[in-house]
Parts: C-alpha cells; structure tokens; sequence
C-alpha cells in the first residue's frame, strides 16, 4: 500500500460533530524508518469521548485542526522495520481514523486472533469498552446481591456490558436508554429486569414505580437531567457512580450540574467518579475474565458496524443520535 486515507478535523464543532467538521483526505505513505511498524486498520473504534477530544482542551488528549482523528483500532502488521514484528500479526493500538497507520512498534499490542472477530478487542475487550465496564463496576460500583442497580446508556458498549456483569454479581438491574428497540434490547436480549425508555417515559415515575424502596447503585454514563432523577430516587446508603456524562460533552463550557446533589448528603450516600486508567492493574484481569465470558457465550456484546472509511465523519453524530446498540465501529472496507 502506498497511501492511507484518513479522517482528519477541519473546524471545530459547537454543539452535535457533524460530518462537515470532518475531511477526508489520501496520503502518500513514507518508507518504515527503523522501529516502525506498518498496520492495515480493519476496524476504528467510536467512542463517546471522542467528541470531548475536538474541543481543542480538556481532560482528554486533543485533535489538531487538520490533523487525523484520534481513535483505537484494530488490524494486521503488513510491514515492519521492528524486531519480532512479522507481516500478519493480528494487532490494537492507537491507530487513528485512517485506513493505513504507520507507528512505532512499542506502541502495538498483539492480539490474539483465535478468540474471536478483530472487532471484539475493540468492543468486549477494549479497553474504552468492556474493559471499562469491567472497571467500573468491579472496583467502583461494586453492586451488592439483591440490589435495584440502575445503568443510563444501559443500550451502548459500555452501558450494556455495566448491566450485565451486575446482573451476574446479583443484582436486579434496570437499564436507561432512548427509544421502544432499546427497550426491547434491554429486557429480551441482555436479560435485564426493567428498562425505562427516557425519550418517551417520565423517568422519576417509573424509577419510584421500579424501585419503590430506592435505588441502591447507579452507574451513570449520561450525567444531566437524568443523573438528577435518580438521585432523587436513591436508597439510603447508595453509591452513585459517574463513569461518563454524554448528555453534556456537546457543550463543555456549560455543563448542567446535578441539582439534586443534597440526596447524598439526606440518605448517607456517595458519588464517585473513574477513568479505566486509574485502574492499570485491573485491565489484565478485566481482559481475562471478559474474555471467558466471550468464549462460553455468557455474555452479549452487539456490534454495530458502519461500512468504510468514508462513513466516519457521521458517526459521532449517529453515536449522539442513539443510533447504536452496542459498540459503535467503523469497518476500513
Ligand atoms: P455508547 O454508550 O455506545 O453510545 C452512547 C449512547 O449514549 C448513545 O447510543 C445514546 O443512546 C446515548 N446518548 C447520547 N446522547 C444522549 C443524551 N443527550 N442523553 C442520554 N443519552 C444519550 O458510547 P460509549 O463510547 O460506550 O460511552 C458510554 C459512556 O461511557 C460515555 O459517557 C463515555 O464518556 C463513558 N466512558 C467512560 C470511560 C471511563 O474510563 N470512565 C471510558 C470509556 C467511556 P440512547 O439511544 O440511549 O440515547
């Protein structure tokens, strides 16, 4: 190959990232200098905290105006000029929005191609996706057997793995997401107890009607209008966890704080928040037991799948949308 076409950023977006934001450009590729590796991307990752990255500050890494959209992948080694990296191996790393990526070879991480598809080291196994879920559940939320345990963007990649491993640790878990297709996902493929459908429920009613006792975990992607209504139904002695707040990433510089925040203080409860990167020994373990699940079918992880390069400048505004169930990837072909 001697070109990569790429995704890169032409102005920054307020309010929803919408495909004129974004170009797409063809690049002559130079020859491997010592150490490099090149990789042909099969799948690119679409996460939610992509957008916070176009802000140009913040919390998360940032894209440049002209340069190529940051984003993890998954592919094969089709040249190297490194030591022990051969052509074919099957490999996930930071790749950027782009068909062809050229990178230095202590930036790779093998994979291990007989578990599955690629793309479930971007989805079940990856790191900002099943891995994260893993993490937050497992370390922050801890859910207890027997619990009303609420997820919001309980239908995505996170959201909908959060619910399952819950589930398997005991507890009676309700999910939160947009639209009657997601509700349906929710209680008939991933098993849930309940789910509430925010875009056309009154979600505090059917919170008090679910858990008439209160709620006594909450893991939230979302953040907003619906964060405040389920502080406003929690249990006494619930923990509150903050994994992510979509609702709020269109607008940064005015974020709509929780206003129901005096709930903590009236029922002896706690909010915490976590990136899956303050938990570096926990990824490993994350990985492995995800990975079991994968394997015994014990565990459901849809993919939602956007075919060519081409299709990534619409994707973050399909993602804000709730177009996707499960974890959102652009395919290269
Ligand atoms: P995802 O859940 O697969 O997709 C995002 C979903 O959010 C959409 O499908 C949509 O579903 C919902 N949504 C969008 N705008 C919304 C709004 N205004 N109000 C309510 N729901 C909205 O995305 P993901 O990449 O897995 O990310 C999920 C969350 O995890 C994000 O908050 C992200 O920042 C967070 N995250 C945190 C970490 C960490 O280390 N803490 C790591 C990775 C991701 P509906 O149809 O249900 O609206």
């Amino acid at each position: 190959m001697t070109t990569t076409r790429r995704v890169t950023l032409a102005r920054r977006p307020t309010g929803t990232a919408t495909p004129d934001h974004f170009v797409i450009e063809d690049v002559e590729l130079d020859d491997l200098e010592p150490g490099q590796v090149r990789v042909a991307v099969e799948y690119i990752s679409v996460d939610a905290g992509t957008r916070t990255m176009l802000r140009g500050e913040g919390f998360h890494m940032q894209v440049g105006i002209g340069e190529t959209i940051l984003a993890g992948g998954v592919g094969r080694v089709i040249e190297s000029a490194a030591e022990g990296w051969e052509a074919g191996q099957a490999v996930t790393g930071g790749f950027g929005a782009q068909t062809v990526a050229t990178v230095p070879a202590a930036h790779l991480v093998r994979v291990d191609d007989s578990l599955g598809p690629l793309s479930l080291h971007l989805g079940l196994l990856g790191g900002s996706s099943g891995v994260t879920a893993w993490i937050g559940i497992r370390e922050v939320a801890k859910p207890q057997p027997g619990d009303d345990f609420v997820v919001s963007a309980a239908a995505g990649a996170v959201g909908s793995i959060a619910g399952q491993i819950a589930q398997r640790d005991g507890a009676r878990v309700i999910g939160i997401a947009g639209g009657p297709d997601k509700v349906r996902h929710l209680i008939d493929t991933l098993g849930f107890e309940a789910a509430i459908d925010y875009k056309n429920d009154d979600v505090g009613a059917r919170l008090k009607e679910l858990c008439p006792d209160g709620v006594n975990g909450f893991f939230d992607n979302v953040g907003g209008p619906i964060l405040d209504a389920v502080l406003d139904n929690i249990a006494m002695h619930a923990r509150v966890t903050i994994c992510g707040a979509i609702s709020q990433y269109d607008d940064m510089d005015d974020i709509t704080g929780p206003s129901m925040y005096l709930r903590l203080a009236e029922r002896q409860s706690r909010m915490e928040g976590f990136a899956f990167f303050h938990f570096p020994q926990s990824i490993e373990p994350a990985m492995r037991e995800l990975a079991e699940w994968a394997d015994d079918g014990s565990i459901v992880m849809t993919e939602h799948v956007l075919e060519g390069i081409d299709r990534y400048p619409e994707a973050i505004q399909f993602m804000f949308e709730g177009g996707n169930i499960g974890k959102l990837l652009v395919s290269t072909v």
